[in-house]
């Protein structure tokens, strides 16, 4: 038995069905899959699985908001599976995009390093943390992509330049919507010293559609 079910028995991350690890073949039918696993911006190239609608984004919000921390073996399976399709051989060190110390005390965890966690579970590795949040900002909710931008500029710091020298780094977030937060966080990292970094999310949304991140 895997010692995490004693804590989260295995369900479904979209729909609740029991004994399912992961995705149920019913969701999976279903879900939003973005039509390329793959977004480019600002920020460079994005691996992301799903689109922000629908149970992709019923799940994500409980995972997020809700407590629902037990979803995120499944959700970094469908995260390692977009960035090893599209970003294989491109990448050798995992880091994510940190909540704040503030946010993470208020939920209890950080989102983006348990997805990290649960991707590299697979890839036998684990996350380094390579980047904090030095400052707490609003969410990005109901921001415009321009305030968005404003919201994260130096908001984050490298905080392991040793390990990030050379590097090629994966980044990992929730969500990407303006692609602020990702373009951000690149730069510090590639700032301070990695040799390239690409991007995997969870989730893409649009940002007429008012995501709830960057
Ligand atoms: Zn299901």
């Amino acid at each position: 038995m895997n010692p995490l079910d004693v804590f989260f028995p295995p369900r479904c991350v979209f729909c609740g069905a029991r004994g399912v690890r992961g995705t149920c073949a019913s969701c999976a039918a279903r879900l939003p899959r973005q039509p390329k696993q793959r977004r480019e911006g600002t920020f460079g190239v994005c691996a992301v699985p799903l689109r922000y609608e629908g149970r992709a984004r019923e799940a994500i919000l409980r995972f997020k908001f809700r407590g629902g921390r037990g979803a995120a073996e499944g959700f970094g399976a469908l995260l390692a599976q977009a960035a090893a399709e599209e970003l294989g051989g491109t990448f050798e060190v995992v880091t994510w995009a940190p909540v704040s110390r503030r946010r993470e005390r208020e939920r209890g965890y950080d989102q983006s390093f348990l997805l990290a966690r649960a991707a590299c579970r697979l890839w036998d590795t684990a996350p380094a943390r390579l980047l904090v949040k030095r400052r707490h900002t609003p969410p990005q909710s109901g921001l415009s992509a321009a305030e968005r931008r404003a919201n994260v500029l130096g908001a984050y710091e490298a905080c392991a330049p040793e390990r990030l020298q050379n590097a090629r780094v994966l980044l990992v977030d929730d969500i990407v919507t303006s692609g602020a937060t990702l373009t951000e966080c690149v730069r510090v990292l590639r700032d301070a010293g990695a040799a390239s970094v690409v991007c995997a999310c969870l989730a893409s949304a649009s940002t007429e559609k008012r995501g709830n991140a960057g």
